[in-house]
């Protein structure tokens, strides 16, 4: 056994994401709120897996879903409480909830491909399927399409980084020809490398109106609509904001981390469904062991991978209630200012461009000409050590660029300064 002393050199190791020089990937969130509501839940410590295991766990997580979509605008028919077909879910992570999506997407398209073809084979029909996201999708995307053995295209974006309509129908038209048989687009609302923001409205519109052939008997036949806004989803919060999710009422499913941006420690991605049951009944496993009369509530096992879950809906409780919709609005509003800063920083010196619009709390930025200078600052600055951020390529046109994020909660306009003045000691520093 190693003695206690020894945990210390781990420790050390341990790398600050709260700093308020760390700036590098998107942020993960934390606040005394989040961190009180997760001791209680590992001091209740029940395993909410259905309504009957603890009813508390199923119950607040169904309010604090139909919270959380009302503070971000969604549309109604994500809501328990519209009475319809449509609920939120905690998932531990967006890849999580992307998996869930193909999973859902995939059965409900072989169910409906086995009524109109009954001598069809599942595993023949499975071979037929084909999903379509952008080449600047997270690669969460790729392994779910992995995991769930469908096949996937990642169609090329507008100069904006956006996947635009058009891209997407020539794929259908394309796939359809051969054979294939479209089922599912997932469409990114603040990417990973340079938060660009797909069509939505476009996007929604397509996956409704482009039936399939196979498709019989139901009003939404075309292809699911999902919408991964990991990062940027909490922005909805801020109804200035909510600009770049135009055509949300055309999703079919909704998936966001509270854990990145909204004051709730990881894990924590809410994972809304327009028709729940597309997931629900096609993963129902009922061993007489955990069945219950109950159907009042929704049994959570049913929308989610593993059986067993923590109470997770309390930390989006005690953070929604301590912080207000207006303390998160304000938190949001202040990350996007002082990107803003950082950005205006960066272009009064003629070296440097911005590559992507800033919307939100990453700024894009490189210095101008080759990929090679931008590469040497990069390693100057991680060898510095300051300040920490990443790099990133556009799939589309190979153009090499710094990351800068506003993630700390402790993160002012000092900070954002000091960063700057470590960029230019480096930029500085190659030029001589
Ligand atoms: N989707 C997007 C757009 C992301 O930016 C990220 C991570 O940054 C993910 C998905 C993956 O998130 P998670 O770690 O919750 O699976």
């Amino acid at each position: 056994l190693l003695p206690a002393s020894s945990l210390l050199k781990f420790l050390l190791k341990v790398t600050n994401w709260h700093h308020p020089n760390f700036h590098a990937y998107y942020p993960t969130a934390s606040s005394y709120p989040a961190i009180l509501g997760d001791m209680l839940s590992d001091a209740i410590a029940c395993i909410g897996f259905s309504w009957i295991a603890s009813p508390a766990c199923t119950e607040l997580e169904t309010v604090m879903m139909d919270w959380l979509a009302k503070a971000l605008g969604l549309p109604d028919h994500f809501l328990f409480s519209s009475g319809g077909r449509g609920g939120g879910v905690i998932q531990g992570t967006a890849s999580e909830a992307s998996l869930m999506v193909f999973l859902g997407a995939r059965n409900d398209a072989i169910a409906k491909l086995q009524a109109a073809e009954p001598q069809g084979e599942p595993c023949e029909l499975l071979a037929r399927l084909v999903a379509y996201t952008s080449e600047e999708a997270h690669s969460s995307v790729e392994r779910a399409a992995k995991l769930a053995f469908v096949r996937i295209r990642s169609l090329k974006t507008d100069e904006k980084h956006s996947l635009r309509g058009d891209a997407l129908k020539q794929a259908i038209a394309e796939d359809r020809a051969k054979g294939l048989v479209p089922i599912l687009c997932i469409a990114t609302l603040g990417t990973t490398s340079s938060c660009a923001f797909d069509n939505v409205r476009e996007l929604g519109q397509i996956c409704e109106t482009y039936f399939s052939v196979n498709f019989l008997g139901s009003n939404r036949e075309g292809l699911w609509c999902h919408v991964d806004a990991a990062y940027a989803g909490s922005a909805l919060l801020c109804p200035e904001l909510r600009n770049f999710a135009d055509g949300i009422e055309l999703a079919d499913s909704f998936n966001f981390n509270p854990h990145k941006w909204m004051l709730v420690t990881f894990d924590c991605s809410a994972l809304f469904l327009r028709d729940a049951s597309k997931i629900v009944e096609i993963f129902s496993a009922d061993p007489i062991y955990l069945k219950h009369e109950f159907t009042g509530q929704p049994d959570y096992r049913h929308w989610q991978i593993p059986l067993g879950r923590r109470f997770r809906s309390l930390k989006i409780w005690f953070v929604m209630r301590c912080f207000g919709i207006s303390g998160l609005q304000a938190y949001i509003r202040k990350h996007v200012s002082l990107a803003k800063e950082f950005e205006a920083l960066i272009l009064a010196d003629g070296r440097f461009e911005v590559v992507e619009e800033v919307t939100l709390g990453l700024v894009c930025f490189r210095l101008k000409g080759t990929n090679e200078a931008t590469e040497a600052l990069y390693r100057t600055l991680r060898e510095d050590q300051r300040i920490h951020l990443v790099a990133s390529k556009f799939h589309s046109s190979g153009v090499y660029f710094l990351r800068f994020v506003v993630c700390s909660s402790q993160c002012e306009s000092k900070d954002i300064r000091f960063a700057h003045s470590v960029i230019m000691e480096a930029a500085n520093k190659l030029a001589k």
